[in-house]
């Protein structure tokens, strides 16, 4: 354990904080620091083919110890941490035989994580949680993940008697802008199928998640001082108004849960000349998926036609676009994959928590590029945030996991 409270603290104080409004690969030159730093430990724990591309994406090779063929199996985490909280200086703390009540995080500021809020707490009871000073988020999301594959590679190469196939690991910069899997070369990777170590607290198997839309609808109109509008101006405002008024008023994020869908407007700017609304659209059945999006073609549609001849022309313009889609859709045909990690966890006597993610994972794209690439807990809780924690004993049972998906993949082909 100490072993991998040691890795996981080499790595969260490195700050690799990713920048959505940058275009460059890693978006921040400080996720090389870390980067360099991965290099040099998988080489130093003896992996193959240990490389590094020019925009940080690292991959190496644990090659195969049996005769018989068997699957090139990948496992996949991301070393940057979200841009939502600051990841400089982060400064963990370890909170030993954790007693089940107020973990003080900062005395001065009077942060406070409680199990009266997070209620998750009381079930690492006993446990070694490792948490923030308060300051910054702590970087679980998703330096457990590496901690993880490193740690499991690094068990795998000292007990050789534990037989498995070739193994691939990938460690990606930016995912948490959402471009992890966008570099990554999925020919070069040259596995079969992989695993992202992503996913929360233990237990977590993930193999579905939504299909991702936006719109984007810019609704012009006529200003007229408005003394003297009537029958002449257009507010552009309240044909915004009127649009989303025509959207299902339940089908939101806070009314929706499990495999429910959403309309979530999340951005106006509005003026009486012109309004712009930007919204996105979620769901799981791509039938449904579809019919969102008609949806909203639908009543633009009759918006435009309805003041076509006032305005003279369409007074709404609209851009409707996808983001990603439902990873289900590339898993269900090699459901086996699924049934390993699955069967991984029992044999660990780990209750699997399979679930259906109401967002996406690089494993989505990545599945789309030819990869499939279900989800495995790594154990963090609170991400992107001061009450980030993880529990010692949560990633030790990830390396766990990640062992015995090699070995039972290796049996299974035997
Ligand atoms: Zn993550």
């Amino acid at each position: 354990m100490q072993n991998i409270i040691d890795r996981f603290i080499s790595y969260v104080t490195v700050d690799t904080e990713s920048d959505p409004n940058s275009n460059t690969c890693p978006s921040t030159e400080k996720q090389w620091n870390l980067a360099n730093q991965l290099v040099e430990e998988l080489k130093q724990i003896g992996l193959d083919d240990v490389t590094i591309d020019e925009n940080a994406y690292i991959m190496a090779t644990l090659p195969s110890n049996v005769k018989h063929d068997v699957p090139t199996i990948g496992f996949i985490a991301h070393f940057d941490t979200s841009p939502d909280f600051s990841g400089a200086n982060v400064k963990p703390q370890i909170v030993k035989n954790y007693d089940g009540g107020d973990i003080i995080l900062n005395q001065e500021q009077n942060i406070v994580l409680s199990p009266s809020y997070f209620k998750d707490l009381l079930q690492y009871k006993g446990q070694t949680l490792i948490t923030t000073d308060g300051t910054t988020l702590l970087g679980a999301d998703d330096k457990a993940g590496i901690t993880e594959i490193v740690s499991a590679m690094e068990y795998l190469i000292q007990h050789p008697e534990i037989k498995h196939g070739t193994i691939k690991i990938g460690f990606t910069p930016d995912e948490e802008i959402g471009r992890g899997a966008h570099l990554f070369d999925v020919e070069k990777f040259g596995a079969d199928w992989a695993y992202t170590m992503d996913g929360s607290q233990i237990g977590e198997l993930e193999y579905e998640n939504f299909n991702a839309g936006y719109a984007k609808l810019t609704f012009s109109g006529k200003s007229v001082h408005p003394g003297y509008a009537k029958g002449k101006m257009i507010n552009s405002i309240l044909l915004a108004n009127k649009f989303l008024s025509k959207l299902p008023k339940d089908e939101v994020p806070q009314k929706t849960t499990g495999y429910e869908g959403f309309f979530h407007v999340h951005h106006i700017t509005g003026s009486i000349e012109e309004s712009v609304v930007e919204l996105i659209i979620r769901d799981h059945s791509m039938k449904k998926y579809l019919q969102r999006k008609k949806l909203i073609e639908k009543i633009a549609k009759k918006i435009n036609k309805k003041y076509s001849k006032k305005f003279g022309g369409d007074i709404l313009k609209y851009e409707i676009g996808n983001q990603y889609f439902n990873m289900r859709e590339k898993i269900e045909p090699v459901m086996h994959i699924v049934d390993i990690a699955e069967q991984a966890m029992k044999d660990l006597g780990i209750k699997p928590l399979i679930k259906a993610i109401r967002g996406g994972t690089d494993g989505s794209q990545l599945s789309y590029k030819g990869l499939p690439c279900p989800n495995i807990f790594a154990g963090g809780h609170n991400f992107h945030g001061k009450y980030e924690y993880v529990p010692v004993e949560s990633m030790q049972k990830a390396t766990e996991v990640i062992v015995k998906i090699a070995e039972l993949t290796a049996t299974r082909y035997e």
